[in-house]
């Protein structure tokens, strides 16, 4: 059961074939076992046995609240969460305990899901590889499996005090690791410049970000206000598209949450792609794409057209303006948002109290760490009386630029674009962290962070297998509010894959766990 979507969980737990705390169960001894992928922070067990108690309750009583009761669930450790420790995987919020739930943390547990823990991030989501949190990096569970394993030989215990093993993505590696190796049926992570899609690519499961003000960032402890997302991890699309239906909304406690009502939809099982047509932009053929990917990509073109869409080239013609536009805005709003962090009201403080000024400087010395103190530096740096309009003004300016190529394009009739998520598949950690923060960021988010810089909505599928047997992803990018149309293709795309990690299986032959996903687990 641990290897199906959260649809057909849900319909096994109301079959009362099982029941939520014997799943509950299951779930959290997988969590045991596979500790060493680093995925969790904090394993929620007795929270999560007592929810499970009250949806075995409400079952026995015939009365499920809904496809999500009883269902385990992650969250990544920068969402509030009432009573439990909420960390970023900074030293600053070690500790921290939120008064509230975040608003879709609430939704989640209004509809029963069942709390297994919060999931491992870079600190305060400032990363693509989930490899800088104080609690470690995360492991992606690929590195442990047959298709990986096969291609290069080394022994699966070696393997885990090893260093022979591929980053997760990230920031939200944690969330995406819990999903794929199956430990929880949906995890929520959170989308800035990519942090869904990237991880989700990574490990081999769908990442969707939805439209910037569709899903409440109430709880969400902020990183770049004006791009930020919560998002959404799950094993297939048709789970994406059930969750955003739980989440989506207008909020109080979130002003940018749009007003109008939002239509929960599922997804139709026959998909008509006649009326459709997929954009290609040109400028995602960008240095230093695998051509495994770029294979992958034109392939999947081809099936789009074979299968009746209309499929061209486009052109967003400011792409290549965007990471570095990115940098500047993502690092500006860094600086103003932490400063909330000064010692005084959360987390962490120094001892250092020769006056105030020196406290809050070794507090935040002490409490962040340097990727934190460097963004806020830079950023600092661009909002300078001096530097204002040179940077952040000018950065501003090209953010437009880069939203109205989007608009045109999708005014020419385009109704979704095809894009790769990633240059590449997910590269070993010894390699990954040869490089820094920003370097790596620069290019694992060189085609997810145009879409926050838009707010449009965006989605990660897995489409393939690399020749070291790692996951492949391909995003599509859809119309503002549009995600029906966006995860409708997406599914039909997922269909065409042969990918689903449903087959998931454990071999503990050894006393080492090796994941099987699909047994092919290839394109067609
Ligand atoms: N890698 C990006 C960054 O470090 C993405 C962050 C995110 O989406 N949380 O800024």
């Amino acid at each position: 059961m641990l290897g199906m979507s959260l649809r057909e969980a849900a319909a096994v737990l109301r079959l009362g074939q099982v029941k939520p705390t014997e799943l509950c169960q299951k779930c959290l001894s997988l969590i045991k076992e596979t500790s060493f992928l680093n995925a969790y922070i904090t394993i929620t067990e007795d929270i999560a046995l007592k929810q499970a108690a009250e949806a075995d309750k409400r079952f026995a009583q015939g009365k499920p609240l809904g496809e999500l009761d009883g269902i385990p669930i992650a969250i990544k450790d920068n969402f509030s969460t009432a009573g439990i420790e909420t960390t970023c995987a900074s030293r600053m919020l070690k500790g921290y305990v939120a008064p509230y739930n975040a608003t879709v943390v609430q939704k989640l547990f209004d509809q029963g899901a069942v709390l297994m823990g919060k999931t491992n991030l870079d600190e305060f989501g400032m990363g693509s590889g989930s490899t800088d949190s104080i609690f470690g990096p995360v492991r992606n569970p690929w590195s442990y499996s047959r298709s990986y394993i096969e291609k290069r030989p080394i022994s699966h215990h070696a393997a885990k005090d090893d260093s022979d093993w591929v980053i997760a993505g990230g920031s939200s590696g944690g969330s995406a690791c819990a999903v794929s190796a199956g430990t929880c049926y949906l995890a929520i992570g959170s989308d800035t410049g990519g942090s869904t899609r990237n991880p989700a690519s990574h490990c081999g499961v769908v990442g969707l970000k939805p439209t910037y003000g569709l899903v409440s960032r109430h709880g969400l402890i902020p990183l770049v206000n004006s791009m930020d997302i919560p998002g959404i991890l799950t094993r297939c699309v048709d789970d994406a598209a059930t969750v955003l239906g739980m989440l989506a909304g207008h909020d109080l406690y979130d002003s940018t949450t749009v007003q109008d009502p939002f239509q929960p939809f599922s997804l139709p099982e026959t998909i008509d792609l006649s009326n459709l047509c997929i954009g290609i932009p040109k400028e995602y053929h960008a240095p230093g794409l695998s051509t495994e990917i770029l294979s992958l990509w034109s392939k999947t073109a081809d099936l789009l057209e074979k299968a009746g869409a209309k499929v061209m080239e486009v052109s967003l013609p400011h792409t290549p303006y965007s990471i570095v536009c990115y940098h500047v805005l993502c690092t500006a709003e860094v600086a103003s948002n932490m400063a909330r962090f000064d010692g005084l009201e959360y987390g962490h403080r120094s001892d250092i109290d020769d006056s105030t000024e020196a406290m809050y400087a070794a507090t935040r010395r002490e409490g962040f760490n340097d990727v934190v103190r460097g963004r806020i530096l830079s950023g600092n740096y661009f909002l300078l009386k001096q530097n204002y309009e040179k940077y952040f003004v000018k950065a501003q300016k090209v953010r437009r630029l880069i939203a109205d190529d989007f608009v045109k394009v999708f005014n020419s009739g385009v109704h979704v674009l095809l894009t790769p998520t990633t240059l590449g598949d997910a590269a070993p950690y010894l390699e990954f962290i040869q490089e820094d923060n920003r370097t790596r960021s620069a290019e694992e988010d060189v085609f997810t962070q145009c879409t926050n810089m838009a707010g449009l909505p965006a989605v990660t599928v897995p489409a393939g297998l690399s020749s070291r047997g790692l996951p492949l992803g391909l995003q599509f990018i859809g119309r503002a509010f549009c995600e029906r149309q966006l995860l409708t293709v997406a599914k039909w795309c997922e269909k065409q894959m042969d990918f689903s990690p449903l087959q998931f299986n454990r071999d503990l032959g050894n006393g080492s766990i090796v994941l099987q996903y699909s047994k092919s687990a290839s394109f067609v």
